[in-house]
């Protein structure tokens, strides 16, 4: 793809947006132009022409020669087809970035577990002394990195299933699926348009390349080599037993007293130690680099410990699948925390392990009275109206030797500005109600 004298617009005046700009300024095209459909936007760089309160009419006036689309707005809206209307074609800012990146790019994708997984990796190959750097989804939009001098040796690329539905020639050298479940409902019409899009990320691979997989998940038609991990079954290449990564029967990673020790957790370090072989890493640098990583925080995060409870943050658990991965890591009996917005999803697939695992549920937020009506038939549900209330709710009925678990299971814009402010919300609870 070449941009040079080229007219660009832009969609979306965000960091994405903001990161595909400067890289087609950079690389010589004619004209470039970020749109917004928000009369409220602004746009960081007062450099580039930006229209904020853009309309249909803006977008034909245009006439763009190639439109470069944000993840966060969709493809097929009326707004956005009218920057194409006229022949031009779209590509997200992943696949601009990809055009002008030229390192080794290690791309992940999973419905949870992404951000864990790419920070995880980025430490490893810095560890390993390789000039890496996390971004796509998470840090850096990749036209950024395309835009580093020197490049970085490694783009570790966050994908997320938007950020597919947008690219055409995009190739990553390593393609990592995490897990696949329902989400991002208030998006897709269908889950197979959700599954549909992030298979995506294996499109233009050749059978010699290497897909890393988790064990169990249906991918039909995936072309490149898969190889397999699970905490669940032993049936893959890499495994989970007494809080060990393994291989052949012998342990290649110990995870027992790091971050990493719970099950979901050592997924995400078994896919890193596979896309880490693939790229020529040895064994021992590898373990090392994982026994040295400190997770981003809301993510099963340890609040306190106190009086023989365990209050973990899972705030950044905005869909079913990662609460029932949370539930699942356990291994003391659970008083679950749940609740949020509406985003139209059905709990119902969690209660063998509730029923298995937790002594009470806590729910909250505008899902709290489905959640009562889902739960309580396995499991006894208290319904309060705030995190505060659930904090306290808990506190009242927890056990030494309990766990309270903090892990919405659906997203905040009910009650917050989003899972940090929500999450934030927990810990400062948790640390009022035990005095510490
Ligand atoms: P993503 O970027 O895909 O949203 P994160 O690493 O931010 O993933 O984690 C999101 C949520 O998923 C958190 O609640 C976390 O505890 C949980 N999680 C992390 N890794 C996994 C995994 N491999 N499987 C299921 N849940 C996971």
């Amino acid at each position: 793809m070449d941009i040079t004298g080229k007219k660009i617009a832009i969609l979306g005046c965000g960091r994405s947006g903001l990161g595909a700009a400067h890289l087609a300024i950079a690389r010589g095209a004619g004209e470039v132009c970020i749109f917004d459909a928000n009369p409220a936007a602004t746009c960081a760089d007062a450099d580039i022409s930006f229209v904020p309160g853009a309309t249909e009419e803006h977008a034909r006036a245009y006439a763009a020669d190639i439109v470069v689309l944000s993840p966060g707005i969709e493809a097929d809206i009326p707004w956005t087809l009218a920057f194409t209307a006229h022949g031009a074609p779209l590509i997200g800012e992943t696949e601009l970035g990809w055009h002008y990146y030229k390192g080794r790019i290690i791309a992940i994708t999973g419905t949870n577990g992404k951000t864990t997984t790419t920070a995880l990796l980025e430490h490893v190959l810095q560890s390993a002394g390789k000039t890496a750097k996390a971004c796509g989804n998470y840090g850096y939009p990749l036209c950024e990195v395309a835009l580093m001098e020197p490049q970085p040796e490694f783009a570790v690329l966050e994908v997320s299933s938007f950020q597919m539905e947008t690219i055409a020639d995009f190739r990553p050298e390593v393609a990592i699926w995490l897990n696949f479940a329902p989400d991002h409902m208030d998006r897709y019409t269908r889950v197979e348009d959700y599954f549909n899009a992030k298979m995506r990320i294996f499109e233009n691979m050749s059978a010699d390349q290497i897909a890393i997989v988790r064990e169990g998940e249906e991918l039909p038609g995936l072309i490149p080599q898969r190889i397999g991990f699970s905490s669940v079954v032993n049936t893959g290449k890499l495994y989970f037993e007494d809080e060990a990564i393994m291989e052949n029967g012998a342990v290649l990673t110990p995870l027992q007293g790091t971050p990493l020790v719970q099950a979901h957790n050592a997924e995400n370090a078994m896919a890193t130690t596979l896309a880490c072989r693939t790229v020529g890493l040895d064994d021992a640098v590898i373990s090392a680099g994982i026994r040295s990583f400190c997770p981003p925080g809301h993510r099963c995060e340890p609040v306190a410990e106190k009086d023989g409870i365990l209050w973990l943050n899972d705030s950044k658990s905005t869909n079913l699948h990662s609460t029932e991965a949370a539930v699942r890591s356990q291994t003391r009996p659970i008083i679950l925390l749940a609740g949020g917005k509406d985003k139209g999803l059905d709990y119902t697939a969690i209660n063998p392990m509730l029923k298995e695992k937790a002594r009470l549920c806590v729910v909250f937020g505008q899902i709290a009275e489905q959640l009562v009506d889902t739960f309580s038939p396995v499991c006894r549900t208290i319904r309060v109206e705030t995190v505060e209330e659930a904090v306290q709710a808990a506190h009242r009925e927890a056990y030494a030797g309990d766990v309270v678990l903090f892990s919405p299971g659906t997203s905040s814009f009910d009650q917050f500005t989003g899972y940090v402010q929500r999450g934030n919300c927990f810990r400062d609870a948790v640390k009022r109600i035990l005095n510490i």
